[in-house]
C-alpha cells in the first residue's frame, strides 16, 4: 500500500523567513525528519511512481537529497550516488557547472558511480528555480546514464522550476 498522509507531511515542514538571506522563505524539513510516520511516508511517496521503472541508481543532491535519496534507493532496490558540490568527492569526477543568481556553481558525481545504461532517479527535497535539478539531469546524462525521473518532496510553483525540467516531468509530493 502506498497511501501517504500528505497533510501530516506538510504540517511538519516549517517556514523560516529570511533564511539563509533576506527574502528567502526557507522550507525546513527537520520536523518532518524527526517524525517516523512523516519520514516513512515521504520516502514511500518519493519512490512510489518509480517502483516499476527499473531504477538502478538513485542520485541524491547535496545535502537534503542525501537524507531522502538513500532510503528511496533501498525502497526501489537500487544503489545510491551522492551528487556533491565541487571539491567534496575524493576520486575522479564528472562535473556540471550551472549558473546561480550571482556567479556559478558546480555539481559532481564520481565518474564510476554512473555508467552507460544506468537508469537513474534523481531525488531532492525542494524544487525552486530548477537550476540545481537542471544541472543534475545534465550531469547524469553526461555520465552516460538515463534519467528515469526527478522526485522531490516540495515544489515551489511560483519559481517555475518545472519549466526548466520539462524533459523529465518532475514528480512532487507537495506543490505550494
Ligand atoms: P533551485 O536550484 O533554485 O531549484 O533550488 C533547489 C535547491 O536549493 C535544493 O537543493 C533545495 O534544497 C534548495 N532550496 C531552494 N530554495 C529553497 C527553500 N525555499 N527552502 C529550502 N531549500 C531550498
Amino acid at each position: 500500500d502506498t497511501a501517504v498522509d500528505l497533510d501530516a507531511i506538510l504540517a511538519r515542514i516549517r517556514d523560516i523567513p529570511d533564511f539563509p538571506k533576506p527574502g528567502i522563505l526557507f522550507k525546513d524539513i527537520t520536523p518532518l525528519l524527526a517524525d517516523h510516520a512523516a519520514l516513512a511516508g515521504t520516502v514511500t511517496g518519493l519512490a512510489a511512481p518509480f517502483r516499476d521503472a527499473g531504477v538502478d541508481r538513485v542520485v541524491g543532491l547535496e545535502a537534503r537529497g542525501f537524507i531522502f535519496g538513500a532510503p528511496v534507493a533501498l525502497t526501489l532496490g537500487a544503489g545510491f550516488v551522492p551528487a556533491r558540490k565541487a571539491g567534496k568527492l575524493p576520486a575522479a569526477v564528472i562535473e556540471q557547472p550551472y549558473d546561480l543568481e550571482y556567479g556559478t556553481a558546480t555539481v559532481e558525481v564520481h565518474a564510476d558511480a554512473i555508467t552507460a545504461g544506468s537508469r537513474v532517479l534523481i531525488v531532492d527535497d525542494v524544487l525552486a528555480t530548477g537550476g540545481t535539478g537542471r544541472a543534475a539531469v545534465d550531469l547524469v546524462r553526461k555520465a552516460g546514464g538515463t534519467v528515469v525521473g526527478f522526485s522531490v518532496l516540495m515544489e515551489l510553483t511560483a519559481l517555475r522550476g518545472r519549466e526548466r525540467l520539462s524533459d523529465v516531468e518532475p514528480h512532487a509530493l507537495l506543490s505550494v
